[in-house]
C-alpha cells in the first residue's frame, strides 16, 4: 500500500484530492496548520484507519516516511494570501525546502502545486508553460506570484542538483463544493451573495475573464500527473472555457433564481486582466481533459453551499 503526505490536505483542492486517494486505497497523512483549511473538510475521514491527520506548518521541518508527496499548503486566495504576505512566502519558499528535503531523504515524488499566476497580468493569452510570464515583482499578488516561482525554481534545482523525482503543475482557477464561505474569491463571493439575495460585488466593471474549473477535475488532473513516469512538468491545469467576471455573475443569478443586484467595486492592483490556460501539453502527456462544462459545476457548488447555509442557520 503507497503512503501519501498531502499538505494543505484540509484545504479546498487537498481535501478532495485525500478523498480520492483513499479511494485508491492509498494510506493518506493529511498536514494542515488550519489558517485556511478546516478540520470540517476532513473531519469524515478520521474513523478510516488508513487516514491520518497532523496538524504543523510546512514552514517548519517534518520527518516522514512516505512514497508521494503532494506540496497543496498555502493560502491561494488574494484576500488571505495578502493578510500576511511574509508569511505567504516562507509557507512557499520553507515549505518546499522542507518538503524537498523530506522528499530526498526518504526518495519519495514530489509533486508542487504552483499557479496560473507565475504568469502574472498575461502579454500572452492564452497561456502556454513556456510562456515566463509578467509578474509584478513589488505588489500585492508578488508574494504569492514570486513565492509559486521560487517554489518552481527549488523543484528544477533539487531536480537537477540531487536528482529528485518531481512534478510541478499550475492550477488554474477552481471551484466546487466546500470552498469556504468566506473564501474572498470570486465563484463562492458569487454564489454566496446569490443565495443570500445580497448584491454582487464585481471588481472593476467585469470584462476581466478567467477560466473555472470544476475541483473534480483537478484532482484527476494532479493524479494523472503523479501516477505517470515520463514527464516533470510544468504543465497547466485548468478548464480552457473562459468567460468575464461580468458572465459568470449572471451565470450565477440565473442559476441560483437570485434577485441580487450587481455592483460595481474598484478593482483591486494587479488584478490580471485576462487568463486561460492551453493544456494542450496535459493533453498529450497525461490524456487529461475536464469534462464538468461550468454551469454543470456551478449547480453542484449551489446545491452544496445551499445545504451548508441553511445548516449553518439551523438552531
Ligand atoms: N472578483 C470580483 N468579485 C469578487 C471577487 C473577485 O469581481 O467578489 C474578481 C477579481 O477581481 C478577479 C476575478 O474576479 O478579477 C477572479 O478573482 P479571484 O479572487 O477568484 O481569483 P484570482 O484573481 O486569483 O484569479
Amino acid at each position: 500500500m503507497k503512503r501519501v503526505l498531502v499538505t494543505g490536505g484540509g484545504g479546498f483542492i487537498g481535501s478532495h484530492l485525500i478523498e480520492a486517494l483513499l479511494a485508491k486505497n492509498y494510506e493518506v497523512l493529511c498536514l494542515d496548520n488550519f489558517f485556511t483549511g478546516r478540520k470540517g473538510n476532513i473531519v469524515h475521514l478520521l474513523g478510516d484507519p488508513r487516514f491520518e491527520m497532523i496538524r504543523h506548518d510546512v514552514v517548519e521541518p517534518i520527518f516522514l516516511e512516505v512514497d508521494q508527496v503532494y506540496n497543496l499548503a498555502c493560502p491561494a486566495s488574494p484576500v488571505h494570501y495578502q493578510f500576511n504576505p511574509v508569511k505567504t512566502v516562507k509557507t512557499n519558499v520553507m515549505g518546499a525546502i522542507n518538503m524537498l528535503g523530506l522528499a530526498k531523504r526518504v526518495k519519495a515524488r514530489i509533486l508542487q502545486a504552483s499557479t496560473s499566476e507565475v504568469y502574472g497580468d498575461p502579454k500572452v493569452h492564452p497561456q502556454k508553460e513556456d510562456y515566463w510570464g509578467h509578474v509584478n515583482p513589488v505588489g500585492m499578488r508578488s508574494c504569492y506570484d514570486e513565492g509559486k516561482r521560487v517554489a518552481e525554481t527549488l523543484m528544477m534545482d533539487y531536480h537537477r542538483s540531487n536528482k529528485v523525482d518531481i512534478r510541478i503543475v499550475r492550477i488554474f482557477n477552481t471551484y466546487g463544493p466546500r470552498m469556504a464561505f468566506n473564501d474572498g474569491r470570486v465563484v463562492s463571493n458569487f454564489v454566496v451573495q446569490a443565495l443570500k439575495g445580497q448584491p454582487l460585488t464585481i471588481y472593476g466593471k467585469g470584462n476581466q475573464s478567467r477560466s473555472f474549473c470544476y475541483v473534480s477535475d483537478m484532482v484527476a488532473g494532479l493524479t494523472a500527473m503523479m501516477e505517470q513516469d515520463e514527464f516533470i512538468g510544468p504543465v497547466n491545469l485548468g478548464n480552457p472555457g473562459e468567460f468575464t467576471i461580468l458572465e459568470l455573475a449572471e451565470i450565477i443569478r440565473e442559476l441560483t433564481g437570485s434577485k441580487s443586484e450587481i455592483v460595481f467595486n474598484p478593482l483591486p492592483p494587479d488584478d490580471p486582466v485576462q487568463r486561460r490556460p492551453d493544456i494542450g501539453l496535459a493533453r498529450e502527456k497525461l490524456q487529461w481533459q475536464p469534462t464538468v462544462e461550468l454551469k454543470e459545476g456551478l449547480q453542484k457548488t449551489i446545491e452544496d453551499f445551499e445545504r451548508r447555509l441553511r445548516e449553518e442557520d439551523r438552531p
